[in-house]
């Protein structure tokens, strides 16, 4: 059964009440917009291969053909999808939180999600903690492509510098950006509501984000149609997919509900 009207209202009330507010987010936010989890079966044109073993320095350095086709047909499909009401409900709580004497400071939304699909609904206080699928980067020396890479090559184009150029992601076995993965969890740890919407809680070290949270004493909101790690953990769990769950939250915060 989904989430209860008392337990929606009961989270709204956190919202209205907390004065520093973190949004995690993951794939299943943006599996609304049409986007597959990386938990999915691939279907079509990719059926049978392995995100995995693709999303990886050593998955492009064996096949990098192989690896910048299957990027560049996500970055089509990005580009093809909409946001959905959940990533238009995220935007309106940050929106909310501006016009607050308080400030903008205190709210963050950190999402794993490489996709752009949160600043396409509005949001701008966004870490990006995998980086995106739509900027490129030097594979060697980090050098940042500026200009615009057309679609359907079948190779990788050269960097200036004569190296191959790659997405602007975090793969498998990569370290995170330093200085965002330090700014999440600095407003994890100083947070007092953190809402976790949409992810497994398996990939590290954003599985740990809501454990800091949780640490420095914040209320931590679940939104998942699945349970999940965090999920006995977690103050609250609200059952459902986050297109329908967060723009109820918004419409309690309304008090239309
Ligand atoms: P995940 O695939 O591990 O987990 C997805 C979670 O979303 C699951 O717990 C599932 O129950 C939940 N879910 C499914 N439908 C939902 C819905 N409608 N509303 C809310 N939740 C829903 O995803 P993850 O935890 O983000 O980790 C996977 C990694 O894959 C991340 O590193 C991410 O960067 C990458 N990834 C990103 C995208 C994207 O940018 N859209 C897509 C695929 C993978």
């Amino acid at each position: 059964m989904d989430a209860s009207q008392a337990d929606l209202k009961k989270v709204a009330s956190y919202i209205k009440e907390c004065q520093r507010l973190v949004i995690l987010t993951g794939a299943g936010v943006s599996k609304e917009s049409g986007i597959p989890t990386f938990r999915d079966k691939m279907t079509g044109l990719w059926e049978g291969y392995d995100p995995a073993k693709m999303a990886t320095p050593e998955g492009f350095l064996k096949d990098p053909s192989l690896v910048w086709r299957w990027y560049d047909w996500r970055r089509k499909l990005v580009g093809e999808v909409q946001p959905n009401a959940g990533h238009v409900a995220m935007a309106s709580l940050e929106a909310r939180s501006s016009a607050l004497e308080s400030g903008p400071d205190h709210f963050t939304l950190v999402t794993q999600n490489v996709d752009r699909l949160h600043q396409r609904a509005g949001s701008t206080r966004v870490l990006e903690l995998h980086g995106n699928i739509v900027t490129f980067r030097c594979f060697e020396r980090g050098h940042q492509a500026h200009e615009s890479i057309p679609f359907d090559l079948e190779f990788p184009p050269l960097c200036r510098c004569g190296a191959l150029l790659r997405p602007n992601v975090v793969w498998f076995g990569e370290a995170l950006p330093a200085a965002v993965l330090s700014a999440a969890s600095q407003v994890a740890r100083q947070c007092d509501l953190m809402l976790v919407v949409g992810t497994s809680a398996l990939v590290q070290p954003a599985a740990s984000l809501p454990y800091m949270a949780l640490e420095g004493g914040a209320k931590v909101i679940e939104i998942n149609p699945n349970e999940t790690a965090l999920t006995e953990d977690a103050t609250t769990f609200l059952k459902g997919a986050s297109g329908v769950v967060m723009p109820q939250l918004v419409r309690f915060l309304d008090g239309v509900n």
